[in-house]
């Protein structure tokens, strides 16, 4: 095989950058995350909705927005053999009204509560706690502009993060405004940069032209100053606005959560009105030399969206709140709290296989274990009674079940209990009732 051959091979069996496997215990962990973060969302009254990982391109162009880092150079768009345009889905938010508005939702009992969690895709640079496949929970409520559901969402959001062990969690949150007081904010907010632009990076100066909410958005330690002195949305709220975004801190306060008024604060993506917030869990991280770090990781955030079902080309709007939380980076934290999935049992029984006919038999006795629910274990390749005999040993597993050439002929098991080494020959149509005795 030639050089380029070779590499080209190599190159075939790693996953895209950027994405990876779950295997293992990593899985293990993503799952009963989403399950019991389903759990609560379920308790709260949200139903689940699951929807396709590709989208038309459209919905997130109308949907995020042009002029956003998702639309502009995140998103992964292929042209379809039948010339669709078709968008891994970078965000939820857009997904969930498109499937508002596409099932008449509106006309049951409002508000429409909705979870969903899967893969989400963007195409940026990939560092630790950052991935272009990453999994996100969601929740959002459509169909009302009350600020108790401002407050739900971000109250259930911690809720579910303290469940998973995360400590410290703080929110920031701000309000933007609506269509009236964000006009002379926005204005406001370029005249004030404008008289900066000399001294902005050029990512900033062409958010002036496109997004100037978006100024806000900029780490770049150049602009920090600038930022500092810029005028808050909060000052230019309209009455409503006002007492909406009271009502929410109102709440919020209610609840016990801890929160921070960031004027800086305003999430780029179009589709956002009123609340917009993002929660943070304060975590000690050792750094490789050994030295601690407080860290204060972002795990979600989001806010409402009262126009969104308009600019996707609803004939109305729909006020709705919603957002997403990071699980990578809760899995991932120091203090991520294991939930064993449902499906993950402590194997009460090791079933040894001994020979051929035994393996014929194989799935006869599995059946009755299954349907007895009895988790099991076995390893199906070994041949040798004493390494499965010593494979169970080492797994702690309470008793083993032989099926051997003699048995399986007899239409028998032996049942072997790990700790007493004491053994009973079972037929294998009692061993249903056989097994109910076992402690
Ligand atoms: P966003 O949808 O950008 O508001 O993100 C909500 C949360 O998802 C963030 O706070 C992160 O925890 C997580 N997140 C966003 N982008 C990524 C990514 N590329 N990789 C891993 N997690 C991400």
């Amino acid at each position: 095989m030639d050089k380029k051959t070779s590499e080209k091979k190599d190159f075939a069996l790693q996953s895209p950058k950027g994405m990876r496997d779950l295997i293992g215990d990593e899985w293990y962990a993503y799952q009963g995350f989403f399950e019991k973060a389903a759990e609560v969302a379920h308790y709260y009254g949200f139903k689940p909705i699951e929807m396709p990982a590709l989208e038309r391109e459209e919905l997130f162009n109308r949907g995020v927005g042009e002029g956003t880092d998702i639309v502009e150079k995140e998103m992964y768009t292929l042209k379809t053999k039948g010339g669709d345009h078709l968008t891994m889905r970078p965000e939820g938010t857009a997904p969930v009204m498109r499937a508002y508005l596409e099932h008449g939702m509106q006309s049951l009992p409002q508000p429409v509560m909705l979870y969903y969690y899967g893969p989400f895709f963007r195409h940026d640079n990939p560092q630790k706690g950052r991935y272009r496949e990453f999994y996100q929970f969601g929740l959002e409520i459509l169909g009302t502009p009350k600020p108790i559901t401002d407050a739900t969402i971000i109250n259930l959001f911690s809720t579910i993060l303290k469940d998973a062990g995360l400590k410290k969690i703080n929110v920031k949150i701000n309000s933007i405004g609506d269509a009236d007081c964000r006009g002379p904010y926005r204005r406001e907010l370029s005249n004030y940069y404008k008289k900066h632009s000399k001294d902005i990076c050029a990512d900033c100066r062409e958010r002036l032209k496109t997004n100037p909410l978006r100024l806000l958005d900029c780490k770049n330690p150049g602009c920090q100053e600038i930022k500092a002195g810029a005028p808050e949305s909060v000052g230019f709220l309209c009455p409503a606005c006002k007492q909406h975004f009271k009502e929410v801190m109102e709440y919020l306060e209610k609840m016990g959560i801890d929160y921070e008024i960031d004027s800086t604060l305003v999430r780029g993506l179009d589709y956002y009105s009123r609340t917009v917030f993002e929660i943070f869990s304060e975590t000690e991280i050792t750094n490789e030399d050994g030295t601690k770090t407080i860290s204060n990781l972002a795990l979600g955030g989001g806010g409402r969206y009262d126009y969104l079902a308009k600019s996707l080309g609803g004939k109305k709007d729909v006020p709705a709140v919603g957002g997403g939380l990071g699980v990578d980076r809760i899995v991932e934290s120091p203090d991520f709290a294991y939930h064993a999935p449902r499906i993950v049992k402590k194997p009460k029984v090791f079933f040894i296989q001994l020979s051929f006919d035994a393996k014929l038999k194989t799935f006869e006795v599995i059946e009755v274990l299954r349907k007895n629910h009895v988790p099991m274990t076995h390893s199906m390749s070994k041949d040798s009674l004493s390494t499965q005999l010593g494979i169970a040993e080492r797994m702690g597993v309470p008793y083993t079940i032989i099926l051997g050439q003699k048995e399986a002929l007899e239409n028998t098991v032996i049942v072997r209990d790990m700790e007493t080494r004491s053994q009973d020959t079972v037929k294998i149509d009692k061993l249903c009732e056989y097994l109910k005795k076992l402690k």
